[in-house]
Formats: structure tokens, C-alpha cells, sequence
């Protein structure tokens, strides 16, 4: 009998909510991070009173009842809904592509003059085999639209310029003929009160929790504590990048905290010009509708991955995918360990994805 029955690696939210589900079914876990904090990457930390989102803004957001009630249990949800807006050249428009955004852009005020002026601009542009992402955008929304709100913003998200990018990253552009703001299409929507750190520390009350302990470094003398290993952490970096390393695309942030009450008047700020170096402006304290005197700006820039870097987002390319298919083999075949999580996966997963893969796995694994 080993003293744990789960060594749990990653305090994210995948080892979180298996730790949780785990002690609920009478189980031991450890649980580990190498990180000096819980989290993962939802992690928020207090500055100046307000609860900033060190590894990007994050809003959940789900259609799928049964998780909403589970992530109430730990947190109460404010009423944040996500409206970002976009800065081009001072000209602010709403997001996603809406009447608001429309009546703005052309000073249409109903749907059909809005679809007449999307489709005149389509019809203009002529384009039947678009060759790459600015052709596709363009035959999709028209130039307006492209020229303002596509064409600076993606070509800073991805590193290079639209006319150098493939068409199918684009296959559809969201356009919503109705005044609706609200980002997400999801029935459930908020920021957890107290932000996620407190939250998920919740999901760990009552687990063994040890910090500042890196798994890939000691991993023998780690094993030997647990029946069984949840591993979510990078699945490459497990077999010491054997077949090759996955690549991520990255972004990093500049945070700075500033000695106004309001700065932008809105959460997400995209910069949507090509000169605006960074792609938008994160103003935590409005997930919150914070009334401290001062405020926490970050501003987020994308960046291109290289190995050492924090891996934010998956590259969804044939290469990669391939890759880790490799890679996926030797995980299912890899005795007592269990895979999981953004990371353990290589997968991009929204917040409530992740909960509700976590629940299932374990569901089957404690059954
Ligand atoms: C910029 C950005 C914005 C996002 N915004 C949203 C949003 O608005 N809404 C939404 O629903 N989702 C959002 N997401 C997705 C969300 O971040 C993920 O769903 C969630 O973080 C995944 O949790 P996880 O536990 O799988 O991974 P993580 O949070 O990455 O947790 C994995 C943990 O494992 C630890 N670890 C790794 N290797 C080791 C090791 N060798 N030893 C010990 N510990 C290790 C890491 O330190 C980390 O703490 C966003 C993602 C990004 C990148």
C-alpha cells in the first residue's frame, strides 16, 4: 500500500476538479504543481485590491447546465457578460460583428440595410477562390469590416500578414444582425466572485497541496507515493520530448498599475490597427465592476512560442496533430498514469470543457 492513491500533477483546473472528486469518493490524493501558486493558468492574484488574471482574461461561460451548478458549489458568478470592444485608431466599434458594430462602421440602421451593405461589399470584391486569409475575410464580411477590424488585429495574433495566412483559419466570420453585444452565445455567464484562485482553492479544501515541486524532476521518488499518477502537464515534456516538441503559439502580458479610477471603461480593449504593437488591453477590475481608486491594465501581446516559453495555445496544424497523435499512443500506453487537461491533451479547451472532461474521467475512474 503506497501512501497516496493519487499523485495528482497540476493544481489547474483538471487536477482540481479530480482531486475534488476523488476525496469526495473517500480517495487520498497529493496533488503537486511546480508553479508557487494554484490555479494554473486561471489563476488571479490581488494588486491594489483587484483580482488580476496573470495568465490572460478569462470569463466562463457554458451552455452545460450540470457544470454551471458544479462550479457554483465553490464560487458565486457575478453577472459579467463579455462585450469587448475595438480600438482602430481611436474609432471604436462593438464586438462581435453587430448591428451596433454596422450602424457605426455605415450608419445603417435596420438588419436588411446592413445585409445590402455587407452584401454590395462582398459582390464588389469578386472574390470566388480566395487564395488566403485576406480573400476569405473579404468575401465572407466585405472590405469595410476587413480593413478595420480583421485584417491588423489577426496579422498580429498570428505573426504575419493576412494575405500570408491560409484562407481556412477563417471558415466562417460570426455577423449578428440583432443590437446584441454579448459575446459568448452561452446560456451561463460570470466571473466567479473573489476571483478563480479562491475558487479552486475550494475545490482543494481538505487535499494535500505542495508547491514548487516540478514532477519531470523528481519523478521516481514521486511515483513511489501514489497507486496512480494524473498527469497535466505538457504530454511531451513527460517523454522528454522523445519524437519532437509540440508548439504552442504564446502571448505575454505588461502589466501596470495605474493611478486612475477607470481607464478604458470596459474589461477587453482590441486593438484592432497593425501599428498598435500589443492586440488588446485587459482592464481587470471591470470583470468585477470594481470601485477601487486605482486600476490594473495588461497589455497583451502575442508572440511565437519557442521551447522554455509558457505554452498558451496549441498549433491546430497537420504537423502537430500528427505529432501528437505519436505522442497520444505512448500516453495510452503508459501504465498506471492518466493524461488530462490542456496540456496532458494538447488540445485548446474552453473552462467548462475541461471541468466536464475531468468529471467524466473520473466518473469512470472511481466508478
Ligand atoms: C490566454 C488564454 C485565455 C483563456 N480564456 C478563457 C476564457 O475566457 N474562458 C474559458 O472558458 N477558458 C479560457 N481559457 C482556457 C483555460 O485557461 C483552460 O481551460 C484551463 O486553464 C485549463 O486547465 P488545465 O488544468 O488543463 O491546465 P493548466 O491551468 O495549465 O494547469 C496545468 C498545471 O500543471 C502544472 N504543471 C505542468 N507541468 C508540471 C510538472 N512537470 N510538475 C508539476 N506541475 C506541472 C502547471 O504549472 C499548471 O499549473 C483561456 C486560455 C488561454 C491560453
Amino acid at each position: 500500500m503506497k501512501q497516496y492513491d493519487y499523485l495528482i500533477v497540476g493544481a489547474g483546473l483538471y487536477g482540481a476538479v479530480f482531486a475534488h472528486e476523488a476525496k469526495k469518493a473517500g480517495k487520498k490524493c497529493l496533488v503537486i504543481d511546480k508553479r508557487s501558486h494554484i490555479a494554473g493558468n486561471i489563476y488571479t492574484e490581488p494588486v491594489e485590491g483587484i483580482n488580476v488574471h496573470r495568465y490572460g482574461a478569462h470569463i466562463f461561460h457554458t451552455n452545460n447546465k450540470a457544470v454551471w451548478q458544479y462550479v457554483n458549489q465553490f464560487a458565486e458568478f457575478n453577472r459579467y457578460t463579455n462585450s469587448p470592444v475595438a480600438n482602430y485608431h481611436g474609432e471604436i466599434y462593438n464586438l462581435p460583428f453587430n448591428m451596433n458594430t454596422f450602424n457605426k462602421m455605415w450608419g445603417v440602421v435596420t438588419p436588411a440595410e446592413a445585409k445590402a451593405k455587407i452584401e454590395q461589399q462582398k459582390a464588389e470584391a469578386g472574390i470566388t477562390d480566395p487564395q488566403n486569409l485576406e480573400e476569405q475575410a473579404i468575401s465572407l464580411v466585405g472590405t469595410d469590416i476587413y480593413e478595420k477590424l480583421i485584417k491588423g488585429y489577426t496579422g498580429k495574433q498570428w505573426g504575419r500578414p493576412c494575405t500570408e495566412l491560409p484562407a481556412f483559419i477563417i471558415k466562417r466570420l460570426p455577423v449578428r444582425f440583432t443590437y446584441d453585444d454579448n459575446y459568448f452565445n452561452a446560456l451561463y455567464q460570470g466571473i466567479p466572485n473573489g476571483g478563480y484562485t479562491a475558487m479552486v482553492e475550494k475545490m482543494l479544501d481538505g487535499t494535500e497541496v505542495r508547491l514548487n515541486m516540478d514532477y519531470l524532476a523528481d519523478r521516481d521518488a514521486l511515483n513511489a507515493l501514489a497507486e496512480k499518477v494524473v498527469y497535466t502537464g505538457p504530454v511531451d515534456a513527460y517523454f522528454d520530448y522523445k519524437l519532437g516538441a509540440l508548439q504552442y503559439r504564446s502571448v505575454h502580458f505588461e502589466t501596470e498599475v495605474l493611478d486612475t479610477d477607470n481607464y478604458q471603461g470596459n474589461a477587453v480593449v482590441n486593438y484592432t490597427d497593425a501599428e498598435t504593437p500589443y492586440t488588446r488591453i485587459i482592464e481587470h477590475k471591470h470583470f468585477e465592476f470594481g470601485t477601487q481608486p486605482k486600476t490594473v491594465i495588461s497589455r497583451e501581446y502575442s508572440a511565437e512560442w519557442k521551447k522554455g516559453d509558457e505554452p498558451y495555445y496549441p498549433v491546430n496544424d497537420e504537423k502537430n496533430g500528427a505529432l501528437y497523435a505519436a505522442y497520444k499512443k505512448l500516453a495510452d500506453a503508459e501504465p498506471g498514469v492518466i493524461f488530462g487537461g490542456r496540456l496532458g491533451e494538447y488540445k485548446y479547451y474552453d473552462m467548462d470543457k475541461v471541468i466536464e472532461v475531468a468529471l467524466d474521467v473520473a466518473a469512470k475512474e472511481l466508478a
